[in-house]
């Protein structure tokens, strides 16, 4: 367990005893996002990066001695993350980089990086008694906390989701029995209404942004990335944009480990975006406080990626700029092209918010905006299975055979397979 020193507001410094605050800053409102602050000196001084490496943990609670959690917690049992990290040569070749390697979130038990935030806020709820646990979502974060909260009697789940979120995503929360609710609107009203449901009824929210630990949770996956490479950083990671709390965790899990001094640097965090849903790339090159970045209609097929005015806008805006990164944005049509890629050229099935991650490390190679000789780390978010029909626009149709095996076998003759 790592004892919390302090909450600290990302916006105003302004710090806070732990527990005393569960969501945002008071005085800075939804923008004052909180960090998780431990005391690094007694973490030095006490833990053991080798240690953790030989453990036999295989999953993210490996990490319990850097996670806001007492030892004796009850945990979730679902196994979260230690998802594998794929060197990718031959897509590095054909992306136009040294060397590429590929962590494959989709492996985890909801099929997104989601699951990671949900089971340390489930956590966190079963630690201190709550009943009921809330989020607005895309799609991966309901299914990510209902799966997470699933099998738990002391725990219920609710969930709002757009109705036209991708019926798997719909399915997977209804399955694990929690309580759904469509909302005839975007993420974004959803999100409202999940806020002001928990203000009202005393639900836990654990809405993207306002929720500090989904950082803490979500951060994880730096860990790994960092131990899975022997104790080292990339020198640059990639991963797609949405509200900015996956991008904000990336930093803080790499933060962590270099107050440690169990790494040597930050690596540099490369931010991909769907054109049509570009706030944060767009606040990014117009060198844009968080405060400025309004809510704006937003239009892509990468349904994880589309959100009208981004959470975590705070957090994100500064992971990217401290960490020397950039911001790039990605069309659908690329978003599709790049699923194909993965899947052909390393074995990785993404769903398109995940694949976009891939598209802007092409984009990013082309525009010089990282050196093809650099470390190159892509996270991809999400499993494919979560949105089929979409998945399948990008590739092309299977081709048909006919019943009668002679005539089958006639065709079959003289098809380059390589
Ligand atoms: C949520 C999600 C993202 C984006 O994460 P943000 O924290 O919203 O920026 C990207 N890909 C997938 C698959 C997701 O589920
Ligand atoms: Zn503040």
């Amino acid at each position: 367990m790592a004892a919390i020193q302090e909450l600290r507001c990302v916006v105003g410094g302004c710090r806070f005893a732990p527990g005393e605050q569960d969501y945002a800053c008071p005085h800075h409102g939804e923008l004052g996002t909180l960090d998780v602050v431990y005391d690094y000196a007694a973490l030095r001084a006490s833990l053991d990066r080798d240690a953790i490496s030989a453990g036999q943990t295989a999953n993210h609670w490996r990490y319990l001695p850097l996670l806001p959690l007492a030892c004796d917690s009850q945990l979730p049992p679902q196994a979260v993350g230690w998802t594998p990290l794929y060197h990718a040569p031959r897509l590095a070749e054909k992306l136009g980089a040294r060397h590429v390697w590929v962590k494959d979130e989709g492996l985890n038990p909801t099929g997104s990086l989601k699951d990671r935030a949900s089971s340390l806020v489930v956590a966190r709820a079963l630690q201190a008694g709550i009943e009921v646990v809330a989020t607005a979502s895309t799609g991966n974060a309901a299914a990510a906390l209902a799966g997470l909260g699933a099998g738990l009697e002391q725990i219920a789940t609710v969930i709002f989701v757009p109705r036209d979120a991708p019926p798997a995503k719909i399915a997977q929360p209804l399955v694990y029995g929690a309580q759904v609710f469509l909302v005839d609107g975007s993420y974004d009203d959803a999100y409202e209404l999940c806020t002001r449901a928990c203000a009202a009824f005393g639900w836990y929210s654990r809405n993207t942004g306002v929720n500090p630990f989904t950082t803490e949770g979500k951060k994880t996956v730096a860990l790994e990335i960092a131990e899975q490479m022997g104790w080292r950083a990339p020198d640059v990671v990639a991963v797609s944009v949405g509200d900015g709390s996956i991008i904000s965790g990336i930093y803080k899990g790499f933060f962590d480990l270099l107050q440690l001094g169990w790494i040597e640097k930050m690596p540099r965090l490369l931010g991909v975006q769907a054109a049509g849903s570009a706030a944060l790339a767009d606040a990014w090159r117009a060198g844009l406080a968080p405060s400025a970045i309004t809510r704006r209609v937003v239009n892509t097929i990468a349904d994880s990626i589309a959100a009208e005015l981004p959470r975590d806008r705070s957090k994100a805006l500064r992971a990217v700029r401290e960490t020397q990164g950039a911001f790039v944005t990605v069309s659908d049509a690329h978003i599709l092209k790049a699923i194909p890629l993965l899947g052909k050229l390393c074995g990785v099935f993404a769903e398109p918010a995940a694949a976009a991650a891939t598209a802007g490390v092409e984009q990013a190679l082309a525009k010089g905006i990282i050196d093809r000789d650099s470390d190159i780390c892509i996270v991809s978010t999400g499993n494919g299975l979560k949105d089929i029909a979409r998945v399948r626009q990008s590739v092309a149709s299977a081709r048909s055979l006919p019943a009668d095996v002679d005539v089958a076998l006639g065709r079959l003759e003289g098809i380059g397979l390589l």
